[in-house]
């Protein structure tokens, strides 16, 4: 049986391809589940003012969010890196805002093996003032 986060793997790595990264040059995709079971991708958007850039992650979840999606279940994030596209500090926190503390997060980078964690390895002691807002 084909794992159920396989298809979401497939679609963060297609996702990369999407990058808009022309002062990096590094591209990042990400997909993540949502509760409807519908996957959303989002990939990394950068500006010549550079705090207005918005990570894969991040993309992805807001759209998913603004289509009135009611949590996110899991997020893969890979990239074209030669290293595991870990998210940043924000990302991790606008994770804990939608997803639940054991929620799936896989990470990988250019032929590198997937890893997977839950949200309270990568955020733990979370700022989390809407927890009960989260679905199951
Ligand atoms: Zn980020």
């Amino acid at each position: 049986m084909k794992d159920k986060y396989e298809q979401l793997k497939e679609e963060a790595l297609k996702a990369v391809q999407n990058a808009y990264s022309p002062y990096s040059n590094i591209k990042i995709g990400a997909a993540v589940m949502a509760g409807s079971g519908k996957i959303y991708t989002g990939a990394n958007i950068e500006n010549a003012s550079f705090g207005a850039t918005i990570c894969a992650e991040r993309t992805a979840i807001v759209k998913a969010m603004s289509e009135k999606e009611q949590y996110i279940s899991a997020i893969a994030i890979t990239g074209d890196i030669n290293d595991y596209a870990f998210p940043c500090g924000i990302c991790r926190q606008v994770m804990s805002e939608f997803m639940k503390k054991d929620a799936l997060i896989f990470v990988s980078g250019n032929d590198l093996k997937w890893k997977q964690y839950q949200l309270k390895e990568l955020l733990p002691n979370s700022f989390d003032f809407y927890a009960s807002k989260k679905g199951s």
